[in-house]
């Protein structure tokens, strides 16, 4: 068995997911045009449900705000349970940061992964590494931008099964970015782990150099599809195959 990083001083792995445990393509190219697919149908279905009516408030509230800030949307017509469709289309297109929004496509493809029709794609390496790690004694978390909720689903529901039975716990930024040392120093006080027996994984140095700062050991993550592999120093692996 390879360990050519992973040295005893280890005691937790941290790893984004979007170009290391999965292709970057997977959020851009279908979980968005999912949501953006089945959004109409959702809300006939699930319109009038307390949690989707709360959803629609926030989105209602930063229709009104863009429309005051003289923004150029679709019109949001209220007579109508789907009328809010086309103003959630334009906000999933310009991939908008929204918490109506985030809220809303959470539902929206969590529907999805119960009822079978979406299947999250995690790189072939990913369940055999989870499983050596694990049974080294290592503690398997991740750090990324979608939402816990999203995250969770995202393991739940893979292409190789359910994956979350290996993960200790999850981050989203509400820690903090993912670029500020300061969430790194937060994730290691949450998990109980000194910094420096963390090694933090991602595809993005700017994300390695802020845990680098906070004390962690880091790795960068080159996968078919992802934006970069400029490692800017940072030792690289292809593979969770070699760790
Ligand atoms: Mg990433």
């Amino acid at each position: 068995m390879m360990t050519e990083y992973l040295g005893d001083r280890t005691e937790a792995i941290l790893l984004d997911i979007e170009g290391t445990t999965t292709p970057v393509e997977y959020v851009f190219g279908v979980l968005f045009p999912f949501a953006k697919v089945r959004v109409e149908t959702f809300l006939q279905t699930y319109g009038q449900e307390q949690a989707v009516q709360a959803d629609l408030k926030l989105l209602q509230q930063e229709y009104q705000s863009d429309r005051d800030r003289g923004i150029a949307i679709p019109e949001w017509d209220e007579s109508t349970i789907t009328g809010a469709v086309p103003y959630i289309r334009y906000l999933i297109e310009s991939d908008r940061k929204s918490t109506g929004l985030k809220s809303l496509q959470g539902k929206i493809w969590e529907e999805g992964y119960r009822d079978g029709t979406l299947r999250s794609q995690i790189f072939s390496d990913v369940r055999p590494a989870f499983e050596r790690w694990t049974s080294m004694g290592k503690q398997l978390f991740i750090f990324s931008s979608g939402s816990v909720q999203a995250q969770q689903l995202l393991f739940r529901y893979t292409e190789t099964g359910d994956l979350t039975s290996f993960l200790s716990g999850y981050f989203d930024t509400a820690i903090g970015s993912k670029k500020e040392a300061d969430s790194y120093h937060k994730i290691a006080q949450t998990v109980n782990v000194s910094s420096d027996r963390i090694l933090f994984i991602s595809d993005i140095p700017d994300e390695l150099k802020a845990a680098q700062t906070a004390g962690m050991q880091t790795l960068l993550s080159i996968r078919p599809g992802n934006y970069s592999s400029n490692s800017q120093g940072f030792q690289a692996i292809t593979s969770f195959d070699s760790v």
